[in-house]
């Protein structure tokens, strides 16, 4: 009986060590989730391209986690120099959205080549995109046009505008983050 329960210790020794051989060897599976594409930035916790609630957070936090040039537009409404943006003379297909917090706002379809040196539009994407305010700074009568969920500044609106609407939506391309259509 003796041998026998020694041989039988034998065989199931290296069943054993193969046990603990693999508990050493496990490691603790990563927790981080992929961030689906053109989801989320790093440092703004804010942006949303899915998340419609609206933010009404303070300059001080918005200083936070915007990159300094897109601050002095968006929360300072400075204006970027015409021809030098990125998006003013460009006609690819896609979607715009807010670039402080990812609020959809417009799709390239209602972009129009316009003379003024910002990115133009006809028409928002839906009545949650944009927001409007009298602006009667530096001594003109405009209408300002804001993030419908941040309240960001995004640029104006003007009644010179292409059919359908006859608007012309006179964008800041710093303002804006364009998703390019992948079909
Ligand atoms: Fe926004």
């Amino acid at each position: 009986m003796k041998t026998t329960s020694f041989f039988c210790i034998l065989l199931l020794l290296p069943l054993f060590t193969f046990q603990a051989c693999g508990q050493n060897k496990e490691t603790k599976s990563s927790t981080i989730i992929p961030v689906e594409k053109n989801q989320g930035k790093p440092g703004n916790p804010y942006y949303s391209h899915t998340d419609t609630n609206k933010l009404n957070l303070s300059n001080a936090e918005w200083k936070k986690v915007l990159p300094e040039d897109v601050y002095a537009v968006m929360r300072e409404a400075e204006t970027e120099r015409a021809f030098t943006g990125k998006y003013w003379n460009t006609d690819v297909k896609g979607t715009y959205y807010c670039a402080s917090c990812g609020n959809l706002l417009f799709r390239s379809g209602a972009k129009f080549a316009s003379s003024c040196g910002w990115p133009s539009f006809f028409e928002q994407e839906n009545k949650k995109s944009i927001v409007f305010k009298d602006d009667n700074s530096l001594g003109m009568e405009r209408i300002e046009a804001l993030c419908g969920r941040c309240g960001g500044h995004l640029g104006h609106i003007f009644d010179d505008g292409p059919a359908p609407t006859g608007k012309r939506y006179c964008m800041n391309s710093i303002a804006l983050d364009f998703v390019p259509d992948t079909k």
